[in-house]
């Protein structure tokens, strides 16, 4: 349909989706009108796994901090190395983890080591202790060894001074023992986002309410409380709000007042909204969209007062995936995430994916590997955008971009995944 309300068949790939806007236009339009919001605070170290790092944190020592055995075996010269022959070194003292050996082997000497220990005084080289032959105070080394294997240097995971981790950065696992590592406590993060949402639509109950005829549960608040869960985005779920001018306007207003994000479902495709928009007139700035997607296309974005506003679809799958392609890379840049780009794997589709070219389809796959051990990406079913049980058999998107008009079986295709290691 074109604004006038009159339908056009698509003639080429261009006149599909007349005045609608694409998928990349839309992220960078609100990209663009979003900031990282201002504060942070100190937080213990554990309690910063999933928060963004306020500022770099710089190293203030050398991690190791001193040079230590890989291996457990024998620390030496490397001068000392049998160069064609077997040779007995004499070993004059035991190196532990946390137990320097004071002894500095001479000449025809070594030191039994440990992994981790600090290489004694002239050592550079450890030979592992499974390629010794030990007889007595005796270590039988054979050739073929390289001066300086087996040994860590200090500073050589972190050094002194260098930036240990970026200001921007989403703090995982790793980061957090690479602060530990430093022996940081606490570290500052910038502050929590705090979300908003509610749901509109007259046939929408809650879970715990009985169904009358027509009426469906509520879905949507589900969904939006565990991707923003995820997101470490802290949740105030404002209920089912009736389709009403007084109602809507309250729910707004008080959305608005508690939350730097205001994210509703539902009633802002054409011909509905009144009210909505009504209320967002008088509230805010908002623009609604008619975007170049599948599934998702209407979405409504601006503010209400001071907060950021998302008018996401009804349907349960376009919620979720506007979600993901607008509102998550939003908030990730409001909470100062930097270089926030997922991986898109190029996968090979399993079976055909039929498209019309002119938007960027999201459509729920399953990745898995077939009989003939490869790598392939399936379909999981009716894409229709209010089957959940379809997004749940998926554990992916396959991504098709404007241009595509579809997939033959065999041929890549961008893959986006529900979850990742960290
Ligand atoms: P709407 O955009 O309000 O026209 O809604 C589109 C479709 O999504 C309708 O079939 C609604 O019943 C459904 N829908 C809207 N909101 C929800 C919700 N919160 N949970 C489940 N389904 C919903
Ligand atoms: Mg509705």
């Amino acid at each position: 349909m074109s604004e006038s309300g009159i339908t056009t068949q698509p003639s080429c790939a261009d006149s599909f989706e007349v005045g609608a806007l694409p998928v990349a236009e839309a992220r960078e339009k609100i990209q663009s009108s979003i900031a990282p919001v201002a504060g942070f605070e100190k937080v213990a170290l554990r309690a910063a796994l999933g928060r963004v790092l306020a500022e770099d944190v710089i190293s203030t020592i050398d991690v190791p901090s001193h040079t230590n055995s890989a291996m457990d075996g024998y620390a030496l010269a490397g001068s000392e190395l049998p160069v064609d022959r077997v040779t007995a070194l004499r070993v004059v003292g035991t190196a532990w983890a946390g137990k320097p050996c004071d002894v500095a082997p001479g000449p025809g000497e070594c030191v039994r080591i440990m992994t981790g220990a600090k290489m004694p005084a002239g050592t550079d080289t450890v030979v592992m202790q499974e390629q010794v032959e030990r007889d007595g105070d005796a270590a039988r080394i054979g050739t073929g060894h390289r001066s300086g294997q087996n040994v860590r240097e200090a500073g050589e995971d972190l050094a002194a001074g260098a930036v240990a981790v970026h200001a921007g950065k989403k703090l995982a696992p790793a980061e957090l023992g690479l602060l530990a590592s430093l022996g940081i406590p606490e570290v500052k993060v910038t502050r929590r986002l705090r979300a908003a949402f509610f749901s509109t639509g007259d046939e929408l109950r809650s879970v715990g309410e009985t169904l009358k005829e027509g009426d469906i549960y509520d879905s949507n608040r589900y969904t939006l409380y565990g991707m923003l869960g995820r997101l470490g985005v802290d949740v105030l779920d404002m209920g089912v709000v009736p389709d009403t001018r007084d109602a809507l306007r309250q729910a707004f207003h008080d959305a608005a007042r508690n939350a730097d994000v205001v994210i509703t479902t539902g009633g802002v495709s054409v011909g509905e909204a009144d009210f909505i928009k009504e209320t967002l007139a008088e509230l805010g700035e908002v623009s609604f969209w008619k975007i170049a997607i599948k599934p998702g296309r209407p979405l409504a974005f601006g503010k209400v007062l001071d907060a950021v506003f998302f008018g996401l679809p009804g349907n349960p799958v376009a919620v979720m995936v506007t979600f993901y392609a607008f509102v998550q890379p939003a908030l990730r840049h409001m909470m100062g995430e930097d270089h926030f780009h997922p991986a898109r794997p190029r996968i090979a589709a399993g079976s055909r994916v039929k498209k019309k070219p002119g938007r960027t389809e999201y459509v729920r796959g399953y990745l898995h590997t077939d009989e003939n051990g490869k790598l392939v990406v399936e379909k999981t079913g009716f894409q229709g955008s209010g089957i959940l049980s379809s997004m749940s058999r998926a554990n992916c998107f396959m991504v098709l971009p404007p241009d595509c008009a579809g997939i033959e079986a065999g041929e890549p295709v961008e893959v986006e995944l529900f979850e990742g290691l960290v």
